[in-house]
């Protein structure tokens, strides 16, 4: 399909978008020490369903493996694509990065957030607060005329000059009849990437910012990825409509 979107697909794109939205109001409430990841999953595809969509991570295939569960909720030192699990208990000092997408209608809608479990480290802190200050100085640059680069490189620059560092591995992407479309929105600035942002295109824009190296390894269950070094990681996304003004954030 055209990286341009018709209204039609844009109005269904928003409809998609605002259960991602209205799901992470509710879940939110939730989020407390001794919660399990496993409950909150199950509140996450509940609520989705509720609404007529349906929790795009659920069976999502890669490589030939699909992904079981319907949110991907990654703690502490995992970057992004942790499974929930009955024994994964939350505890205060906690950080939880909350991924959701969900699909009504044939498209699609997808954002993420870092929560805190109780109080947190201050070093914990302030990478939230970096990482989410990089989706906004990145989302400013979501503009037509523009190019992909001005957003990857609003966000690097403000998260390398706070001292911290970007996944390279995993990146942005284009949301409309898949989950993941062109064009690719890397973190990071790429020569390589000629992309131009038109009114009517839908990026999701997603940094992952790490406290330490910005090295990541996938464990063992195929899925979740880590840092390298065992420091926090931390994760925003939001899905946006390009306009011929200011960009519209179509999940909040
Ligand atoms: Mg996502
Ligand atoms: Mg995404």
């Amino acid at each position: 399909m055209g990286l341009v979107k018709s209204e039609k697909e844009i109005e269904l794109i928003r409809e998609s978008c605002k259960i991602v939205k209205n799901t992470f109001d509710y879940i939110k409430d939730f989020i407390k020490e001794g919660v399990t990841t496993f409950e909150l999953d199950t509140l996450i595809e509940n609520k989705i369903k509720s609404y007529g969509g349906y929790p795009a991570f659920k069976g999502y295939r890669v490589n030939g493996k699909r992904f079981p569960s319907s949110a991907c909720i990654s703690l502490n030192s995992e970057v992004v694509h942790g499974i929930p699990s009955k024994n994964t208990v939350l505890a205060v000092g906690d950080i939880i990065s909350i991924d959701i997408g969900v699909q009504k209608n044939g498209y699609f809608g997808d954002s993420a957030y870092t929560f805190s479990v109780g109080e947190i480290s201050s070093k914990k802190k302030k990478l939230l607060e970096i990482t989410n200050e990089s989706l906004f100085k990145g989302i400013a640059q979501a503009k037509d005329g523009n190019e992909v680069n001005d957003i990857s490189s609003a966000i690097q620059n403000f998260v390398e000059g706070s001292g911290f560092s970007i996944v390279r591995e995993l990146i942005g992407h284009g949301v409309g009849k898949k989950l993941h479309e062109e064009p690719p929105v890397p973190n990071y600035y790429n020569p390589q990437n000629k992309y131009r942002l038109m009114k009517g295109m839908v990026l999701a824009i997603e940094p992952m910012v790490n406290y330490g190296s910005p090295n990541v390894k996938t464990k063992s269950d195929g899925w979740t990825v880590v840092t390298a070094d065992g420091e926090p990681s931390a994760h925003y996304e939001h899905t946006v409509l390009i306009t011929d003004s200011h960009p519209e954030i179509l999940t909040i």
